[in-house]
C-alpha cells in the first residue's frame, strides 16, 4: 500500500475516533479496506447533500479549491486526506493555468481524482487514447500534466503525440505521475517478464490496479485480477513454474498474503513475490 493510501486510512481513523465522520466517495478502490473504515462506524456519502455528520473527509484522491469552497458553505468541517503528490499535481495545474497554457490532463475523464485536478479551471481538455489527442483542438500554448496512477510510458507517449499533433504550438509537460505508481509498474514489468502466470490484487474500480492489468498483460499471456483470495482459482496455474504475485496502491498486505497463500497451496507453482520491490515501495 503507498504511503498516500496508507496516511489517508490513519487519518480517517483517528478522526472517527474523536466523532462522526463521513467520507464523500471512497477513501480507497478497495472494498476489504472499506468493509474496515464501516466496522469503525465511519460513514460513506457519494454526494455531499447526503452527509449527515458535520465533518466531511475528502478522500486521498484531493478535489478542487471550488469543492471545497461549497463544502465548507453549507457548514461542514472539512478534513483533507488528499495525498501530497495529488497535491503536487494540483500545483503543477494551478502552474499552466497561471502561465496561460491551456490544460490537457492525461487521464480518465470521470475518475475523482481528475475531476478534483480541472474543478478549477473553465476550459481544458483531458486526454486517455490516441484517438483523445486526435480530436483535441489547436492552442498556441498547451500545458499536460497527468492523473497521479497512469502508466508514465504511456503518458510520454501520449505527450509525443500531442507534440507531433501540434508542432505549431508550444507544449509543456509537468510529469504528475506519482513516484509508487512508477516503482510499481517498472517492478511488475520486470516481475512479468519472467512469470508464467501473474496474479495482481486490486479493488474492480481502482485504476492503478486496471493499469497494471495491462502492463502486465504486456509481458505475460496469462494474467488474473483478483480482490481477494477467494477469487483465486486453481487452473490458473496448471503448467505454470513461476507465479507473479503484484498489487495496486490500495491493497492492504493482509490481503495481499492471503492470496499469496492461496496460490501457495498449488504445490506444483513457486511464488515469486518480488518482495524488495515492495518493500522499496514502503516509505
Ligand atoms: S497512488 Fe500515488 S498519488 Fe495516489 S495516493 Fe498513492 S502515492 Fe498518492
Amino acid at each position: 500500500m503507498c504511503f498516500g493510501v496508507r496516511d489517508a486510512i490513519a487519518l480517517a481513523l483517528e478522526h472517527a475516533d474523536v466523532g462522526p465522520l463521513t467520507i464523500l466517495g471512497d477513501l480507497v478502490h478497495n472494498p476489504t479496506v472499506l468493509s474496515a473504515l464501516e466496522a469503525k462506524g465511519i460513514a460513506v456519502a457519494q454526494d455531499v447533500a447526503d452527509v449527515r455528520t458535520p465533518t466531511l473527509m475528502v478522500t486521498a484522491h484531493g478535489t478542487s479549491e471550488r469543492n471545497l469552497a461549497r463544502t465548507r458553505a453549507l457548514g461542514l468541517t472539512v478534513v483533507e486526506a488528499t495525498c501530497p503528490l495529488v497535491h503536487v499535481a494540483h500545483r503543477a495545474v494551478a502552474a499552466l493555468a497561471r502561465d496561460g497554457y491551456h490544460v490537457v490532463i492525461i487521464g480518465q475523464r470521470n475518475h475523482v481524482e481528475v475531476r478534483g485536478l480541472t474543478g478549477d479551471l473553465d476550459r481544458f481538455d483531458v486526454v486517455l487514447e490516441d484517438d483523445d489527442v486526435l480530436a483535441l483542438d489547436e492552442h498556441p500554448r498547451l500545458g499536460v500534466a497527468a492523473q497521479t496512477t497512469q502508466p508514465v510510458e504511456k503518458v510520454r507517449r501520449l505527450v509525443s503525440l500531442i507534440r507531433r499533433r501540434f508542432p505549431q504550438s508550444e507544449v509543456r509537460f509537468i510529469d504528475t505521475v506519482c513516484k509508487p505508481t512508477k516503482q510499481r509498474q517498472s517492478a511488475a514489468i520486470e516481475m512479468a517478464s519472467q512469470a508464467d502466470v501473474v496474479i495482481v490484487v486490486g479493488g474492480r474500480t481502482s485504476n492503478n490496479t486496471h493499469e497494471l492489468v495491462k502492463t502486465c498483460a504486456r509481458y505475460c499471456t496469462r494474467v488474473h485480477h483478483v480482490q481477494t483470495d477467494a477469487d483465486v482459482r486453481p487452473e490458473w496455474f496448471d503448467g505454470a513454474e513461476v507465479v507473479g504475485l503484484t498489487a495496486g496502491t490500495s491493497t492492504p498486505d493482509d490481503v495481499i498474503d492471503r492470496v499469496e497463500a492461496r496460490i501457495r497451496l498449488r504445490a506444483d507453482a513457486t511464488v515469486d513475490k518480488f518482495a524488495s520491490a515492495r518493500a522499496s515501495l514502503r516509505r
